[in-house]
């Protein structure tokens, strides 16, 4: 595929994070050295970041786009630009005010938190599961339903990452789920295979149960990102990513440049991984 660069498309992670993320301080370059071809990183926003005691977690925009372009004269146009937006009703009017005039190859979106709590504070732990399923479905579907430019809906299980859910537990949640799916497809979105919540969060039975939901729905673009905040999980796992896909008959990812999508057969990427 010759899509920019200097025309290499090899293993591409669409959800990874650099410095310009407050709890990464990975670098770009560090990023480079691990794909000859083109890569992308995809930023944090959140308004009232229950991490950061409220405080705004906001892309520096203007310094992010000139290291990229910085480095873009120097590296062939190898890095794209992405920004992985934190969904909540409160900050809706804040995100929209944000992303003016600025421009992304492609848009995350996520969610992260409520207006008290972010879903991966340990306070979370000590909640039952049920309660926490019946908060954070809505949430996302809330998201995906408002949200008018995303191209990708990131790890659908965030909120419940710091619990063992089982597959029968989350079937009891299969309507509210297929309402988002249905949602991810009507609004050509990719619906993302996060690899750390699948591998490293052992959250894999839970996305083999939404990709088969979603592909019985008619969803056919994916996403794959490995949400790294530093160079050790690249690509993390995309090899066992692969083959999940290709089970569900799935060839080919979705990537973004200027939030237009391309698919990125898996056959390309296979050649290439670590
Ligand atoms: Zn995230
Ligand atoms: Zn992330």
């Amino acid at each position: 595929m010759r899509s920019g660069g200097d025309g290499i498309m090899t293993v591409y992670d669409q959800h990874m994070h650099t410095l310009f993320s407050p709890d990464s301080s990975e670098e770009f370059e560090n990023y480079l050295k691990q794909t000859p071809g083109l890569m992308v990183t995809t930023e944090h926003l959140d308004f009232n970041d229950c991490f950061r005691d409220g405080k705004d977690t906001v892309l520096d925009y203007e310094n992010y786009s000139a290291t990229i372009d910085q480095l873009n004269e120097k590296h062939g146009n190898r890095i794209r630009k992405g920004i992985e937006i934190g969904y909540t009703k409160e900050s809706f009017d804040q995100i929209q005010d944000y992303l003016k005039g600025k421009e992304f190859d492609v848009q995350l979106l996520s969610v992260h938190q409520t207006s008290e709590y972010d879903f991966l504070q340990p306070v979370m732990k000590e909640k039952d599961v049920e309660d926490v399923m019946n908060e954070y479905f809505p949430l996302l579907l809330e998201a995906v339903t408002n949200f008018p430019t995303a191209n990708v809906l990131a790890h659908f299980d965030y909120g419940i990452r710091l619990f063992a859910v089982s597959v029968e537990q989350l079937q009891g949640h299969e309507s509210i789920l297929k309402q988002v799916l249905q949602k991810v497809i009507d609004k050509q979105l990719a619906l993302e295979l996060n690899t750390r919540s699948m591998y490293q969060y052992g959250n894999v039975a839970l996305y083999e149960q939404m990709i088969e939901w979603y592909v019985a729905l008619g969803g056919k673009l994916v996403s794959l990102g490995s949400d790294a905040h530093s160079t050790d999980y690249y690509a993390y796992h995309f090899e066992d990513a692969f083959a999940l896909l290709e089970k569900n008959g799935i060839s080919s990812v979705t990537i973004f440049e200027k939030q237009q999508p391309t698919q990125l057969p898996l056959s390309e990427m296979k050649k290439n991984v670590k």
